[in-house]
């Protein structure tokens, strides 16, 4: 039997980027639609002889509606549903683990590849709002990560590889889905209400894959998500910022947590690429682009708070300096301590003593919730329980233990 698919596609996801390939005879596996683009969509059925407007169509039924069998789209020819069948497919990533807090959090574990360690995690952490139920979602863009943050447990683990569309945008699907899976097709609503990009991974660095899944969160016959409700959250890969403010309209966060070079180089290690007065200009340029735009009116920063690491007073009055001419608004992050961490969180007292500073100065400063906990969902804890196979944490483990043997002989 022949049927049409695009060119080259041992892996369809990976491939989907670069849809403008022709459409040719023959090949076994399946295009999985889930991760495509409006724009990416167009094309592919253009190829296929079809009209344009069918993208928006299918993709109404893919995201609004959470149908994944082509026999359930009812606007769509018996004809052309049928073709689809043969060479398409809608597939979200798998879920191996999911679970429910009494809270509301929602965690699920999904396997992205083969080996031991292809997992990665997305978390549904609700909150009240002043607009009312919030329900923001922590998407994962890799898995593990290469850029090794000293407090971060996704960096711990290395990279393994990057997640491809369909199984960034799977993630949101999922969770949106998991509230309707009794609830007839016609009567299904979409339910998270933000994105942020903070899940395992660093989104710039798997730039494309991201991007095409910002568009559909923000497209809408998809998820017509407020731009101001996506957050991309980066440790700094300053180019990269740039080319996202050409590219597209979200809100940006930064991955700070220290107000000087010398200690963001042992926390953030990209930092000895892309100091930290490079990082606020790129931030500055963000914000310039479109300025009066409500999702580019600050950048956010985040600010883990380590014991006696970053949470001095004289780090606050730093951080005061370092973001005079950056409009932020600054977010104080309790560090989530995982095994072998070599680091503690800091008091209350501590982060009230730092959030008073910043508040006094002008800054708007929050102090982050640690939700989830029940089922080890808090951020930064992602897939703390995945096996752990690369060299880098076996090193890392000899060190921490090196570390604690010279406080052991010092105290
Ligand atoms: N790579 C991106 C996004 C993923 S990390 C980035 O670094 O921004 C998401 C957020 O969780 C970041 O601010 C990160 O610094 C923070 N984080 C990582 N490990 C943490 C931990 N153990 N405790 C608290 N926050 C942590
Ligand atoms: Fe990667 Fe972000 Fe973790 Fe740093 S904090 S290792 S950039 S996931």
């Amino acid at each position: 039997m022949s049927s049409v698919v695009v060119v080259s596609s041992e892996n369809v996801d990976e491939k989907q980027q670069s849809l403008t390939t022709s459409v040719v005879q023959a090949a076994d596996k399946k295009v999985n639609l889930l991760g495509m683009s409006r724009a990416e969509l167009e094309k592919f059925f253009e190829d296929l002889g079809e009209k344009k407007f069918r993208a928006s169509q299918v993709m109404k039924w893919i995201h609004q509606f959470f149908v994944t069998d082509f026999a359930e789209m009812s606007n769509i020819s018996g004809k052309l549903r049928e073709k689809l069948e043969k060479i398409c497919e809608i597939k979200a990533p798998e879920v191996v683990h999911r679970n429910y807090s009494k809270d509301g959090t929602r965690k699920w574990v999904f396997r992205v590849g083969d080996g031991e360690g292809s997992l990665v995690e997305t978390v549904l952490i609700p909150a009240e709002d002043k607009t009312g139920a919030r329900k923001t979602l922590c998407i994962s863009s890799q898995v593990g990560c290469a850029l090794d943050c000293s407090f971060c447990s996704t960096g711990k683990q290395g990279f393994q590889r990057d997640l491809t569309p369909a199984e960034i945008i799977g993630q949101l699907w999922m969770a949106n889905y998991s509230y309707m899976e009794d609830v007839p097709v016609a009567e299904r609503e979409r339910t998270v209400t933000n994105v942020v990009m903070m899940g395992m991974g660093e989104p710039l660095l798997n730039y494309d894959a991201v991007l095409s899944s910002m568009q559909l969160m923000l497209d809408d016959f998809a998820y017509g998500m407020s731009k101001r409700r996506v957050t991309l959250s980066t440790s700094g890969v300053v180019p990269k910022i740039d080319q996202l403010a050409q590219d597209i309209d979200v809100a940006l966060a930064i991955s700070l947590h220290a107000p000087n070079d010398e200690l963001r180089n042992e926390l953030v290690p990209i930092n000895k690429k892309y100091p930290l007065q490079q990082l606020i200009a790129a931030c500055q340029r963000y914000l310039a682009k479109d300025g009066n735009e409500s999702s580019r009116r600050h950048v956010t920063i985040e600010y883990v708070m380590l014991e006696g690491v970053n949470d001095h007073p004289e780090h606050a009055q730093q951080l005061l300096k370092l973001l005079k001419n950056l409009p932020s608004k600054i977010n104080l992050i309790p560090f989530n301590p995982f095994p072998h961490a070599p680091y503690g969180r800091s008091s209350r007292n501590r982060i009230i003593a730092f959030q008073k500073t910043l508040s006094d100065a002008g800054f708007v400063c929050t102090i982050r919730q640690t939700r989830g906990d029940d089922i080890d969902a808090a951020c930064g804890q992602l897939v703390g329980q995945v096996a752990d196979r690369t060299r880098r944490a076996e090193q890392w483990k000899k060190k921490v233990a090196q570390r604690q043997e010279i406080l052991r002989t010092q105290g």
